[in-house]
C-alpha cells in the first residue's frame, strides 16, 4: 500500500457494530469459521504455557483448519452469555481472520490504487443498516483509514486492464447508482434502464473496449439527463413471476452445498418452505393454478404494497450491489448476464413474500431482512450455487430478457 492509495467506504461501514448476543442469526453459529496458521500456532502456544485446551476444539482437514462446532450449532468459544471466550480470555487480537474482520470485505482498485471498504449483507444487522433506511446508500471519504481498514480484510482485486478504462467502468458504475437512486422515476423504469445499458454494454463488448466504454458512458449520461423517459416500462406478467421464481427455487432448494451446517441449513430450507406451505406448494414439479392464484391474490394485497411503501428496499439492494460488485468484473459473467443474476436475487426476495406474508398475517421488514442476508449468505459461500444460478439464469435470458425483469414489475 502505498501513501497515494485511497480508502472509500459505504456510508454505513464507520458506524457498524456487531449486535452480538441481540443478533438473531449470529456468526457463531452454523458457521465453519477458518483458522489460519498463525492463529492456530498461537492457540497451541497458549495451550502449552497456560494448560488450557483450545486445540482440542479444532479439526484439521486436508483443505482447512477450523473450530469443530457444538451439536446446537454454535461455536464451542461461544459461552451463554453471548460472548466469545477467545475475545475474554486472551483478546480480541487473538481472534482467526476471518472472525476478526467478519463482515467487513473491501475492493481494491489497481489501476486507481484505492480501496472501497464495506459490509458482506449476509450479517443480518449489515444488511438491516444498508437497506432499510430512506437514506439513499453512498460512498464516504475515509481519512482516518487506518483506524477501519485492517490489512486482513478479505480484497477482491479489480483492473480493467488500463487506468483509462478501469477510470472509465468506474464512471459508468457511479451512473447507473445515479440511476437507481433517481426516485422522481417509478422503480420499474430505473430497473429497465439498468437491462437496456448492461445490454448494449454486452453487445458493444464495453468491459473490455475503452472506446464503446466512452460512448456507453456517454449514452448512460444522456438517458439520465433525460430523466429516463426514453426507456418503456415493461407490461407487468405476475405468471411469468411466479414461475420464474419456481424454476430458481428449485435451482436453490437441489444445489448441494458442502460446507453448510446443520442450523444454517434448516434456517434456509425454512425460509423456502414458510413461503411455499403458505401457498399450498407441497412439491415444487406439481404447482398448480390455484396455487397461483393465491400467489397473485397476495402478491397485490401484501408485496405490492409493501414495496410500494418502501421502495427504498429494492433501490438500497441494486445500489449496494452496483457498489460491491460491478457488472464489468464479475467473473465469468456479461454485463447482461450479472444484471440478471441481481434480478433473479431480488426475484426470489419478492417472489417468497406472498407466501410468508399468509403464513406470518403481513410482511414484516424482519422476514425481509431474513430473506435477503439468508440468500446473500447462501450464495455468497456457495460457488457451486453461483454456477447454477448463473446457469439458470441464462436459460432464462435466452427465452426472453424481458421476463425476469417482470419479477420486479
Ligand atoms: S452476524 Fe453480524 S451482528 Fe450477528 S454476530 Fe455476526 S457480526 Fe455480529
Amino acid at each position: 500500500m502505498t501513501a497515494s492509495t485511497s480508502f472509500e467506504a459505504m456510508d454505513f461501514y464507520p458506524e457498524f457494530q456487531c449486535i452480538g448476543s441481540e443478533c438473531e442469526f449470529n456468526c457463531c453459529n452454523s458457521w465453519s469459521i477458518d483458522i489460519d496458521e498463525k492463529t492456530h500456532n498461537k492457540y497451541k502456544e497458549h495451550d502449552r504455557i497456560f494448560d488450557t485446551n483450545i486445540c482440542h476444539e479444532i479439526i484439521t482437514t486436508s483443505k482447512r483448519t477450523e473450530f469443530k462446532l457444538k451439536d446446537d450449532g454454535n461455536c464451542p468459544q461461544l459461552q451463554s452469555n453471548g460472548l466469545c471466550s477467545i475475545v475474554c480470555d486472551i483478546g480480541p487480537e487473538a481472534l482467526s481472520k476471518t472472525c476478526q474482520t467478519y463482515p467487513r470485505q473491501s475492493r481494491h482498485y489497481i489501476e486507481r490504487k484505492s480501496y472501497l471498504l464495506f459490509l458482506s449483507i449476509s450479517c443480518p444487522e449489515a444488511s438491516r443498516m444498508a437497506i432499510f433506511r430512506q437514506k439513499k446508500l453512498e460512498t464516504i471519504n475515509l481519512r482516518n483509514s487506518s483506524v477501519l481498514f485492517d490489512k486482513n480484510i478479505p480484497s477482491v482485486n479489480l483492473s480493467g486492464g488500463t487506468r483509462q478504462h478501469e477510470l472509465t467502468i468506474n464512471a459508468i458504475d457511479r451512473k447507473l447508482i445515479d440511476i437507481i437512486q433517481l426516485r422522481k422515476v417509478s422503480i420499474k423504469r430505473r430497473l429497465a434502464t439498468l437491462i437496456v445499458l448492461a445490454s448494449i454494454a454486452t453487445k458493444t463488448n464495453a468491459q473490455n473496449n475503452t472506446n464503446a466504454a466512452a460512448l456507453l458512458l456517454e449514452e448512460a449520461n444522456k438517458t439520465y439527463k433525460k430523466n429516463l423517459d426514453n426507456i418503456p416500462e415493461l407490461p407487468e406478467n405476475r405468471l411469468n413471476q411466479f414461475i420464474t421464481m419456481i424454476e430458481l427455487s428449485k435451482t436453490v432448494l437441489s444445489t448441494k452445498t458442502h460446507s453448510v451446517e446443520k442450523g444454517e441449513h434448516e434456517a434456509f430450507t425454512s425460509l423456502f418452505a414458510t413461503s411455499f406451505n403458505g401457498l399450498g406448494i407441497s412439491n415444487l414439479n406439481r404447482v398448480n393454478k390455484e396455487s397461483f392464484e393465491l400467489y397473485n391474490t397476495q402478491y397485490e394485497k401484501a408485496t405490492k404494497k409493501y414495496f410500494d411503501d418502501k421502495p427504498y428496499i429494492i433501490e438500497n439492494l441494486v445500489s449496494y450491489h452496483l457498489m460491491k460488485d460491478s457488472i464489468f468484473f464479475q467473473e465469468g459473467l456479461s454485463p447482461i448476464d450479472a444484471i440478471i443474476k441481481l434480478m433473479a436475487y431480488i426475484l426470489m426476495i419478492l417472489g417468497l413474500s406472498p407466501g410468508h406474508s399468509i403464513q406470518n398475517g403481513k410482511i414484516k421488514d424482519d422476514d425481509i431482512n431474513r430473506a435477503i442476508f439468508l440468500l446473500h449468505r447462501r450464495i455468497e459461500h456457495s460457488k457451486g450455487l453461483r454456477k447454477n444460478l448463473t446457469r439458470k439464469c441464462k436459460e432464462l435470458s435466452d427465452f426472453n430478457i424481458g421476463q425476469l425483469y417482470t419479477f420486479i414489475a
